[in-house]
This record gives structure tokens, C-alpha cells and sequence, in this order.
């Protein structure tokens, strides 16, 4: 267990230092911003979307390594999802940070689910979970159309 442990924390500093999908595209269609007050982590999201597709997917930001990580690795998944499969996989995220396994099977495919299962460690650290989770409630709050801040408190 400790060398997975390791292994995940590995990959969360990896996307930490080095985001993917960092910076504002050239369309945008829908974009949010949130802010975790009780770590600091600020982050816009900024999605182009095509006939019911995400056609592109980045952000912004500045905060911990395991906001700015979720938010990478968030922004890579979402491209070329239809909405619908992007409100299941926010439930299976939610889920996988917040529940056990059992609870997130299904609703990726299982090489988009083993990359987010590195955050999976934040379940056993409730501060840890608002940052984990920032970047999809920001993403959620975009596709709404939210013009308001988003707020993990
Ligand atoms: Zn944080």
C-alpha cells in the first residue's frame, strides 16, 4: 500500500508542477471561477463546447498540488465527452473521493478511472477532499452557465 501511496503522489506532483491544460483557450464558450478558502486554491475553468460536446477544456489557477492536479487531470478527461457523460463522471468523481471504490464503478473507462484514482487518497482527509473536488464543482458551475464565484464553503 505504501508504494501505491507513493506511486499517486508521484503523479499528483507531476500534474501539480507541470498542468496540462493551463491557460485560456482561443474560444471559449462557458467558463467559471472557484475559490477553497480554507487551503487557498483559486482556479477559472474555461470550456468550449460544440453541439453538445467539449471540444476543449482548461483552466487557470493557483493553489495546492492536489488542486492543481485535479484540475489537470480533469481537463484532460473531459475533452471529446458529450454532456451527459460529463455530469456522470462529476457524480463518479464526487463519489470516488468521498466513498469507497465499490461506489465508482463504472461510468469511465477504466484507464480515465485508474488516473483519477490517484486522488482517491484525499477520502481519508476532508480538507483535502474541497480541493480535490474544486476544479469539478468550478467545471459544473460553467456548464450552468454560473457567472457567481463558486465557493467550497
Ligand atoms: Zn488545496
Amino acid at each position: 500500500m505504501s508504494a501505491l501511496r507513493e506511486l499517486y503522489q508521484e503523479v499528483i506532483l507531476d500534474h501539480g508542477k507541470a498542468p496540462r491544460n493551463f491557460g485560456k483557450p482561443e474560444h471559449v464558450t462557458c467558463e467559471s471561477n472557484g475559490h477553497n478558502p480554507l487551503c487557498g486554491d483559486t482556479v477559472t475553468i474555461y470550456l468550449h463546447l460544440d453541439d453538445g460536446i467539449v471540444e476543449e477544456a482548461t483552466f487557470e489557477g493557483r493553489g495546492c498540488a492536489i488542486s492543481i492536479a485535479s484540475a489537470s487531470m480533469m481537463t484532460e478527461i473531459l475533452k471529446g465527452k458529450q454532456l451527459g457523460e460529463v455530469s456522470a463522471m462529476f457524480e463518479r468523481f464526487h463519489n470516488l473521493v468521498t466513498e469507497d471504490e465499490a461506489a465508482c464503478e463504472g461510468g469511465f473507462d477504466s484507464e480515465e478511472f485508474e488516473k483519477l484514482m490517484v486522488l482517491s487518497g484525499v477520502r481519508e482527509f476532508p480538507m483535502r477532499v474541497k480541493c480535490a473536488t474544486l476544479a469539478w464543482h468550478t467545471m459544473k458551475a460553467a456548464l450552468q452557465g454560473g457567472a457567481e464565484e463558486v465557493t467550497t464553503e
